[in-house]
């Protein structure tokens, strides 16, 4: 029978510090917490060779009192808990009282500290363990800390630490976070002699997030700002079209701690579902206010995984915050050219040139030549719109009828293209009887690119539409809100034989399937009969698409809604128009009115933006109208 030994004092010390100190960045971590915790709102990290040979925080916080130097690096010393019930209501981010001795049994460290109120500070170095100076020092108020050679007594400790460059850049991750945590307090970051952060400290989110996570992706951030049930949420989340392909934007804060929550994040990203494209992940900086006892911070030794006493809560605050924000701060992505580079008039001055061009047709006579009386011998020739003179199509883009425009007026008119009857394979059920208000700004036609864009002009600006992306929307979202779909009976049902996976699918969600409006019957042997379909559908749609059902069926959803929201999107994408196929200018133009006239319809299912704005504004910079 092996004899049983009690660990000598000091190899426990070793092995307890493994779990603090694993790396030159969790000692960062450690020690900027310290400075947190002791009130200082200006600390300045500074690390040589990613940490491992030179590391040196400094506080203007409360210091230690001489006295007390000594014993705050003994395990388990320190000033943050001290009864049993404290421990329910841990406010400080340190609390297990063994930073400091940790770090200290694994390296040499050197501090200078003082308190506000005592004339001297304290100079104390300890190395391995061992205190090897203990003097009164003159100092500022506040503490520096010294961390010289890490691991350089555990020789198997530092065969693990990696590259320089990679210690570098994990301590600089530690250092964003915690910066981004706290934008009360002014952070600076020296790294190898050169400053690699600055935060003002003025409590300002944006002006922390822009330092810490540049200026690109601050300006894709829209504010968060929310309470439900004692639960406060607030920060910043980026714009649906600015989602990241990696969840690295992602940064969750609670009662002022980084942590890693996945009810927080599912809950952020549950408030993208529909709007951010399949396989992006939104980048957030999110701060949560809790009441301590819903928390348990204690589960990990890194402190950073946190559990809820009721996750569901959570979860409903951060998601309706997040999705409110998107709502309110949502706006339709503007096309902003970038600077031209060369300037194709640049011998002429804008003056010169503006007295030089003749008086250019406005864009509604160029859309409707015919309304307003001009002729196409003008010398800047307005392009001619097939589309409103076309013998098929005698009702504008108004609703006016419209007279046809003689051909000798229109000289550059595509007669076969004029002609060609437009027969819309489906009639777009875009609902034009929605009550459309008068202050609302008219919508111009300007006509259709590549059979796919949708250009129309509202107010000072001009909106590219992609016709498929914003019918598929329009059908979805009307698919959703009426809890069921108009449905139409098929005169000769449709049989399918599937597959044995899709087949028990499909058979196990009639329910589902009638709510997306597809009445199936098993008819054996696996084999499907379709009786009715969507009556956006045909019969041949829904044999196509009887397989992608199912297919969406037998992805793994955790909710109900998303099965759902599956089946709706496969309706609607198959229901709706196409790129590339013919539309006429009315439906055009019920389709643009449809997406810019309500605020629901800015994304396709899949997150792909529905629509583009280019502003007036913007066109006159690029032809340099203005400056
Ligand atoms: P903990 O933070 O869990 O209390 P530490 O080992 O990190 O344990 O620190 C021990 C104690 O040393 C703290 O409780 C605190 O009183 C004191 N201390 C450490 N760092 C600082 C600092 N930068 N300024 C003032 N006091 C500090
Ligand atoms: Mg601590």
């Amino acid at each position: 029978m092996p004899k049983i030994y009690l660990l000598p004092k000091e190899v426990a010390e070793l092995i307890a510090a493994g779990e603090v100190v694993e790396r030159p960045a969790s000692v960062v971590k450690e020690l900027v917490e310290n400075s947190i915790d002791a009130g200082a709102n200006n600390i300045t990290i500074e690390i040589n060779r990613g940490g491992i040979a030179y590391l040196r925080i400094t506080d203007n916080g409360c210091g230690i009192e001489h006295g007390d130097v000594p014993t705050a690096f003994l395990r388990h010393a320190t000033s943050k808990i001290k009864v049993d019930a404290d421990l329910n209501e841990i406010a400080t981010l340190g609390f297990r009282g063994e930073a400091l001795a940790a770090i200290s049994s694994v390296s040499k460290v050197e501090i200078f500290t003082k308190t506000k109120d005592s004339e001297l500070g304290t100079h104390y170095i300890i190395e391995g363990g061992e205190e090897k100076l203990y003097e009164e020092a003159g100092c500022p108020d506040g503490t520096t800390i010294i961390i010289r050679d890490i691991f350089y007594n555990t020789p198997a400790r530092m065969k693990f630490l990696k590259k320089d460059v990679s210690e570098a850049n994990a301590a600089a991750a530690v250092v964003d976070r915690i910066a981004l945590s706290h934008p009360e307090i002014a952070f600076k970051f020296i790294r190898d002699g050169k400053q690699a952060l600055n935060t003002a400290g003025d409590n300002k989110i944006g002006g922390t997030v822009y330092s810490v996570l540049g200026r690109e992706f601050a300006g894709t951030l829209i504010p968060v700002s929310g309470e439900r049930e004692r639960i406060a949420v607030s920060g910043l989340t980026c714009k649906p079209v600015s989602c990241k392909p990696t969840r690295n934007y992602q940064f969750v804060f609670l009662n002022g701690r980084l942590v890693r929550s996945g009810t927080v994040t599912a809950a952020a990203e549950q408030a993208y579902k529909n709007s951010a494209m399949i396989g992006k992940f939104p980048g957030f900086v999110l701060y949560l206010t809790v009441p301590f006892d819903t928390v348990d911070v204690n589960v990990h030794p890194a402190k950073t995984e946190v559990r809820f006493s009721d996750e569901r809560r959570i979860f409903d605050a951060v998601y309706s915050a997040v999705k409110n924000a998107l709502t309110a701060g949502d706006t339709r992505p503007e096309v902003k050219f970038k600077e031209p580079s060369f300037n194709p008039f640049e011998r002429l001055k804008t003056e010169e040139y503006r007295q030089q061009t003749i008086k250019e047709p406005t864009v509604a006579e160029r859309a409707y030549p015919q309304k307003v009386g001009l002729h196409n011998n003008n010398t800047l020739r307005a392009p001619s719109r097939p589309a409103f003179v076309d013998n098929y199509s005698t009702v504008g883009p108004h609703g006016e009828k419209v007279m046809p425009v003689k051909s000798e007026n229109i000289p550059t008119v595509q007669k076969t293209e004029a002609v060609i009857p437009i027969t819309p394979k489906k009639e777009i059920s875009v609902d034009i009887t929605k009550d459309i208000e008068d202050e609302r700004p008219e919508i111009i036609l300007i006509g259709e690119a590549f059979l796919t864009y949708i250009i129309v002009q509202m107010g000072d600006s001009v909106y590219m539409i992609d016709k498929h992306a914003a019918h598929e929307r329009i059908l979805f979202n009307e698919l959703k809100s009426k809890q069921g779909v108009a449905v139409q009976a098929l005169l000769t049902p449709v049989t399918a034989v599937l597959p044995r996976e899709e087949y028990s699918a499909v058979i196990q969600n009639t329910d589902e399937l009638l709510k997306a409006g597809f009445e199936i019957e098993d008819f054996g042997n696996s084999t499907v009969r379709i009786l009715s379909v969507p009556s956006t559908l045909t019969a041949s749609d829904a044999e196509a698409l009887i397989g992608e059902l199912a297919e969406s069926l037998i992805k793994n959803h955790t909710a109900e809604v998303e099965k759902l929201d599956d089946l709706y999107h496969t309706v609607a994408c198959k229901a709706a128009i196409k790129a590339g196929s013919k539309t006429s200018p009315t439906e055009q133009k019920k389709l643009a009115e449809r997406v810019l006239y309500s605020d629901d319809i800015m994304y396709c299912p899949h997150g792909r933006p529905v629509a583009f704005e280019i502003k007036r504004r913007e066109l006159e910079k690029q032809f340099g109208r203005i400056q």
